[in-house]
Formats: C-alpha cells, structure tokens, sequence
C-alpha cells in the first residue's frame, strides 16, 4: 500500500519531419498529483455501445493511483460483466474520473468501485458522486477500494467504507480461510448459506465498521495465520476469536432515499470469481444496491 503519487509520467514521442531524415525526439512531461488541475473530457457513454443497454446500468471504475490490481481488476470487471449480460444489466467500464459528473452519472444506478486505489476523484468529482448517490443510487466496494489509500476522501472512507484497513499477511500472501455469513437472510448473501471457505489476501483493519453498518460476513481467524511477518508495521493482524470481531463483507443504506453500498474484501486475485460464492455475492450486490432486489428494503434493517 505504498504511496506512489505524485506520479511522473514520462513520455518520448517521436515526431519525424516528412521533409528530413532526422529524427526529433520530443520529452513530454505530465505531472498528476491527487488534487490535479488537469482536466480530462469524460469518457464518450453515448453511441453506439452504451446506447443499446438496459437499466439499471453500472458504472465500473478501477483507476489507481495507489496500489494496482491488475489481475484483480480484470477478474472483477469479466465478473461483472457476465453478471449484467445475465441479469439484464446494463455496464460501463472506465478509469478515467472524469465520468464523475452530474450529467454522466444521471446515467448510472450503481458505480462498482473495482480496486480502485488512491485520491482517484477530484474534490468536485467526489461532490458529484456524493450528490448522485443521495438520490437513493448504490456502490460496491471491491478489495483494493477498501484499503489505507482513501483517507483523503472522509465521505467515502468514513461513510461508505466505514473501517480503515491496517495491512495484510504476507508470508504466505494468499490463504485459505473460512468466512462465516453473519446475516444469512441479507439479500447479498442470497444462496449462500452459514459459511464457505475462499482463497484471497486478508484484510485487516483498525476495528469493525460503526453500528451504522450491517455485517454481512466475517474471518474465522483460526483457519489461516493472521500474522505478517514481512509487511507493514504490524505482525499481529488478529481482530478477534469470533467472525463478528473480523468482518469482511459489509453494508449500508444511507438518507432518506435509502442509498445502498456494499463493501467486500474479497477480490485480489482474478481467481476469486472462479468461486462460486464471490460470484453469487458479486451478483446479489449488484441486484441488491441496484434496488433489483428488496423492495422493502429489509436489508437496511
Ligand atoms: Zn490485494
């Protein structure tokens, strides 16, 4: 979770004069830092593919400027994108912020925050997020978006994440464990059951998120060794002896228009949609903060 902003981007273009065989070579220098001033047109939704997709729709943004998953971002975006062909979903990816903007949010029911990582949006950007999700939209929170890297933005750590991570073990970095569901009756954890075992990084953090959340899921910490023995400041990463002291799959509604978020730790490998249960809970949160499922609203409560 090293702090890699503010990021130098170097690039050599090459220009070459039509009317001469030299070569002039031109260095272009672009510096971005989390409060940038540059500004980027958003990336075109309208045409010929997002004018043929169904609502709800999904925005899902992945840009990084801290830590990057590729391989996690690729295996959530394939996952998503089967979830919505089958669900009847309309999806958009993107990692260009931009998008966040009153006009091109208005488009979208629910934004998937796919490992997105660092002070990706803009003050105004997180205003127009902030705005478009009072509505009564949705957010789902994968893996990396639930990491130390989001301080700068106290809605989003505070309100929607609601915990701040603290590391994870490294030494064997991914693990298998057994997570226990804590709310089997919540519509995110439809289909599947008191517990499953996975295979993924483990989150740690600080405390449980706030009574404001509903825990959905928690670490049995018995199951895999929640030491960190190269990584970070700390090597005891136990939270607590029960499933309920270590939550790793979250929910929230927010206002009076009942905005619904989701966060789930699980999702650093690519492999993890290969699992039957971090599809289907993909799936539910989807339908679920998309307002697809529970009408009433029961899974506020
Ligand atoms: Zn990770």
């Amino acid at each position: 979770m090293k702090n890699l902003s503010p990021l130098f981007a170097v690039i050599l273009v090459a220009c070459s004069a039509a009317s001469s065989s030299d070569t002039d070579l031109k260095e272009i220098t672009e510096t971005k830092t989390p409060e940038t001033t540059v500004t980027y047109e958003a990336p075109a939704t309208t045409g010929r593919y997002f004018g043929y997709v169904p609502t709800p729709s999904i925005l899902i943004f992945s840009e990084t400027r801290d830590w990057r998953h590729e391989e996690g971002i690729v295996g959530a975006d394939l996952a998503i994108m089967k979830a919505a062909k089958d669900m009847g979903l309309g999806y958009f990816t993107t990692e260009h912020s931009a998008i966040f903007n009153e006009k091109e949010l208005a488009k979208f029911d629910v934004v998937v925050f796919n490992n997105m990582t660092g002070d990706a949006l803009t003050p105004a950007q997180e205003v127009a997020f902030e705005t478009w999700l009072a509505q009564g939209k949705g957010a789902v929170l994968i893996h990396g978006a639930g990491d130390a890297s989001h301080k700068d933005w106290d809605f989003y750590h505070n309100e929607i994440l609601g915990a701040t991570f603290v590391s994870h073990p490294m030494a064997p970095q991914f693990q298998e464990a057994r997570i226990e569901v804590l709310n089997t009756a919540h519509p995110v954890m439809a289909g599947i059951g008191n517990e499953f075992t996975a295979i993924d990084e483990w989150y740690t953090f600080e405390a449980p998120p706030g009574d404001d959340f509903i825990v959905l899921a928690g670490l049995d910490e018995s199951t895999y060794s929640p030491v960190n023995t190269v990584y970070g400041d700390r090597s005891d990463l136990r939270m607590g002896p029960k499933p309920e002291d270590h939550p790793i799959i979250w929910a929230k509604c927010h206002g009076e228009n009942q905005a619904r978020t989701v966060f789930t730790a699980l999702g650093h490998r690519y492999e993890t949609y290969e699992a039957n249960e971090a599809t289907q809970i993909l799936r539910n949160a989807l339908n679920w903060t998309a307002k697809k499922t529970d009408a009433e609203g029961q899974g506020c409560r």
